[in-house]
């Protein structure tokens, strides 16, 4: 019992957590009630770039916020309803972008950002799944000079962090990307970026590496945690009534947290959910992508995947589990067209997945106060399959009781909890 771990939700942090724990010596079993990647850490775009250290509340939001809040773009729609009902996040959330809190953020992913780079690289080899590995960077494309000069506060970052970038005018893009169409006059090619052409795949390769190695993988939906009456253990309960013990947990269910949290344990996570879809694309007329591309003006990601151009959109701020609205994917799509050949979607539905955000856009990751033995790690907004894994190697060390890669505080689960 004492070195036994349960490990909740096997998406890329739980898979990676668990991985982790077993490497660590842990005896560790992980539960979900669909299978490793199949929700979150599936449908993303499969970045995992150093340049994600700029948190969507950074001070030059309140530059774009008059435009964001007129709800009509498809980079962020939201649901004042929602807003309304979260409030406290949503004021917390801005207040984050001050200039001290965007410094400690930005500085904290990064360190993160980079430990995972270093985790993913070896988890991708010792799975072998190292041929998903594209290392060629992502571009962030600008259809205006404006738009270009707008962005002086994310260069201004990345060039403080070290991050490898190159400015291109609209013959270098042509140079680089010549299937795009020639509609941005300027284009920031990111090159300290990999990414993966199916994230989902992935996941499932490392948790086949964790069943390799002798971990359990349970398909079940857990419905309740306690403490056992003796208080050494927690005991985790699925929706059969089946009841195991741990002497540890580790809880990562992603967007799912909040809501298995306050049922479960009474515990308020002030997590909002940033909704985005996908759908995928052949490329028309034998046209092909070297790399991500993020559309800046036209508010879209186009990722290649094994299965196709994997359109992402923006972010629609709303209940995790509200009705679909496709408005903001449609217009991706358009968007899309004019600047890439796309053919007929290959999708029957769209894709809907939710980003699970903190208002300080850092996840938690630590022992939660109070409550020895149980473990968190969720609330990687917009790039938690980028740091699943720097996520583990943190968790790892915390609960071994030895030094971290470096210093976890400002992802301390006490800035929100107990
Ligand atoms: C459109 C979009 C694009 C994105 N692009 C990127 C990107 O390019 N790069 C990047 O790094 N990140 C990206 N992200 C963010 C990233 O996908 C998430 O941060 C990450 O997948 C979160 O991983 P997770 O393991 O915390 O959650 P999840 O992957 O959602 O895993 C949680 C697991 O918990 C399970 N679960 C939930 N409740 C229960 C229960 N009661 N019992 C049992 N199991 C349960 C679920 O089945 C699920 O498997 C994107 C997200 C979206 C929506």
């Amino acid at each position: 019992m004492k070195n036994t771990v349960a490990v909740l939700g096997a998406g890329i942090v739980g898979v990676s957590c668990a991985l982790e724990l077993q490497r660590r010596g842990f005896d560790v079993t992980i539960f979900d009630r669909t299978g490793p990647g199949r929700e979150t850490s599936y449908g993303n775009a499969g970045v995992m770039a150093r340049s994600s250290l700029m948190p969507f509340n950074h001070p030059g939001l309140w530059s774009s916020l008059s435009k964001l809040l007129k709800n009509n773009s498809a980079s962020f729609r939201y649901n004042p309803l929602f807003v309304a009902k979260n409030l406290p996040w949503a004021l917390k959330f801005l207040a984050s972008t001050r200039a001290a809190v965007f410094h400690e953020t930005t500085a904290a992913l990064d360190a993160l950002i980079r430990l995972s780079a270093t985790e993913h690289r070896r988890l991708l080899s010792e799975a072998g799944a190292a041929h998903r590995l594209r290392t060629t960077g992502w571009l962030f494309l600008y259809r205006s000079e404006e738009g270009f000069l707008g962005s002086q506060l994310s260069r201004d970052t990345f060039g403080k962090f070290g991050i490898a970038t190159q400015a291109l005018d609209a013959r270098e893009l042509a140079q680089l990307e010549p299937h795009l169409k020639p509609l941005f006059t300027r284009a920031l090619w990111i090159q300290d970026t990999s990414s993966v052409d199916s994230p989902g795949q992935v996941v499932e390769a490392y948790a086949r590496l964790f069943t390799a190695r002798g971990g359990r993988v349970q398909q079940a939906s857990i419905h309740g945690l306690r403490r056992s009456n003796t208080g050494d253990a927690w005991q985790v309960t699925d929706d059969a009534g089946t009841v195991r013990e741990a002497s540890r947990v580790v809880l990562a269910l992603g967007p799912w947290t909040r809501e298995f949290a306050k049922k479960a344990l009474g515990l308020s996570v002030p997590m909002a959910f940033e909704r985005g879809y996908h759908m995928h694309y052949r490329a028309a007329g034998g046209a092909s992508l070297g790399r991500p591309v993020y559309d800046t003006g036209g508010g879209y990601v186009l990722s290649p995947m094994e299965q196709g151009l994997r359109l992402s959109t923006g972010v629609q701020l709303t209940d995790r589990a509200a009705p679909r609205n496709l408005a903001q994917l449609d217009l991706a799509e358009q968007a899309a067209r004019e600047a890439f050949p796309l053919d007929a979607r290959l999708d029957s539905e769209a894709w809907l997945g939710s980003r699970p955000t903190l208002p300080d856009s850092r996840p938690i990751i630590g022992e939660c106060p109070g409550r020895a033995g149980l473990w968190l790690a969720f609330g990687h907004q917009h790039i938690g399959f980028n740091t699943g894994p720097g996520t583990a190697a943190l968790l790892g060390s915390m609960m071994a009781g030895e030094t971290c890669a470096f210093d976890p505080a400002p992802f301390r689960p006490s800035r929100f909890l107990g």
